[in-house]
């Protein structure tokens, strides 16, 4: 078990009776760590992507920590946000104008996605100070100026060059200043691409510059890290080389939510029942897929269940029961609600079952309104 999994397991024992379960628990030194640790091998900026954990509590807590600052996807993160120095930046391409408006208000950053949206922000020219834009790019503008690493699936984010080029042409008539541009390749695309996307972003920040006619101020390379990105084999000397080839006026930034969230968060829930079936055992617990959607493996092809850390009275159970597996059932009455398996351990009742790497998306992205189940709580440890 990693140290801030021996910090969980002993929190949970000694304050079972203050927890409630099914939760999640967040780690704030780990999460600290993964920003860190992933800010210092890219050698560049790194910015949160919110949408991957909103918890308010963790924000609170860690907001400090994400000094390159925050990208926000609605209002509702908007509005979520404790106020903070550091720079927040806006970024859905269904932002409507009242969405904008609030961020103008509040001074966030724009990432303008299409020219509809950009001729809306144009109305608050010379209403409200708007702070320099960015320009949203589709990955396959980034395909146009690197033949190696093509984009395999097409996506509806950002502009194609030739509206790229109208959108400098519409902020040099309206006098709204350009910061830079943004390009993201989707989750878990970093190590196929970032060199090829580096590559393309050198040549764009120079047409953008010579088309602009004064020097751009910030470019974001997007992300798509791996949660597991410090056990690949990614060569991130090399890839600070190539970063380093960027005019110095220009801050260059990553960012990321998996690889920040996924690891520092755990899902816990009790078994409630244990019963068998035809020689399968299987362990109801409190907690599944209305809780934590993502553990019930629905979007895979092939379901390779989690297994979670099994803790009876306090003490981690050793997977020591030859040809035992407890399958882990939740309470949505879909049959799809198998959350994870023991292997190894015939689970008890009032067993805590812990999964790991459920930092990110596991808590929002999942549909406890159904039943009217309960909701998860969350807790922090440090
Ligand atoms: C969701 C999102 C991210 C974060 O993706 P992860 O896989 O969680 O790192 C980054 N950039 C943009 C534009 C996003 O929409």
């Amino acid at each position: 078990m990693s140290a801030s999994q021996n910090l969980l397991v002993s929190q949970l024992s000694q304050n079972r009776k203050k927890i409630s379960t099914p939760c999640y628990v967040y780690s704030l030194q780990s999460v600290q760590n993964n920003y860190r640790d992933l800010k210092v091998q890219l050698g560049t900026g790194l910015i949160y992507s919110l949408k991957a954990n909103s918890c308010l509590d963790l924000l609170v807590r860690c907001g400090h920590v994400f000094d390159d600052g925050v990208e926000i996807a609605s209002i509702g993160e908007l509005n979520l946000l404790p106020k903070s120095e550091s720079p927040r930046y806006i970024n859905n391409p269904s932002a409507d104008k009242a969405f904008i408006r609030a961020a103008i208000a509040s001074k966030c950053t724009l990432v303008v996605d299409n020219i509809s949206q950009l001729k809306l922000i144009a109305e608050f020219v010379g209403k409200r100070p708007i702070s320099p834009l960015i320009i949203r790019l589709n990955p396959r503008v980034l395909d146009r100026f690197d033949d190696a690493a093509k984009t395999v699936r097409r996506d509806h984010f950002g502009f194609d060059w030739e509206d790229a080029l109208q959108a400098l042409s519409l902020c040099q008539l309206h006098g709204l200043a350009v910061a830079g541009f943004h390009a993201f390749r989707g989750s878990y695309g970093f190590e196929k691409f970032a060199f090829a996307t580096a590559k393309s972003a050198l040549q764009i920040t120079r047409e953008f510059e010579n088309t602009l006619k004064y020097p751009l101020s910030l470019v974001n390379l997007g992300g798509g890290f791996d949660p597991s990105w410090r056990n690949r084999a990614f060569d991130f000397s090399q890839y600070r080389n190539l970063i380093s080839e960027f005019p110095e006026h220009i801050k260059v930034v990553h960012e990321s939510g998996r690889a920040i969230m996924g690891s520092a968060g755990y899902f816990v829930t009790e078994v409630r029942y244990v019963k068998s079936i035809d020689g399968q055992q299987y362990g109801i617990c409190d907690g599944g897929m209305a809780q934590n959607f993502l553990l019930a493996k629905t979007e895979s092809t092939f379901k390779k269940f989690q297994q979670p850390v099994i803790l009876r009275n306090g003490e981690p159970v050793d997977s020591t029961e030859e040809g035992v597996s407890s399958l882990l059932v939740g309470t949505s009455c879909n049959k799809e609600d198998v959350i994870g398996v023991a292997k190894g351990v015939g689970v008890q009742p009032g067993d805590l079952a812990i999964f790991g790497d459920c930092g990110a998306y596991n808590a929002t992205y999942t549909v406890a309104p159904f039943l009217n189940l309960p909701s998860s709580k969350s807790y922090l440890v440090e």
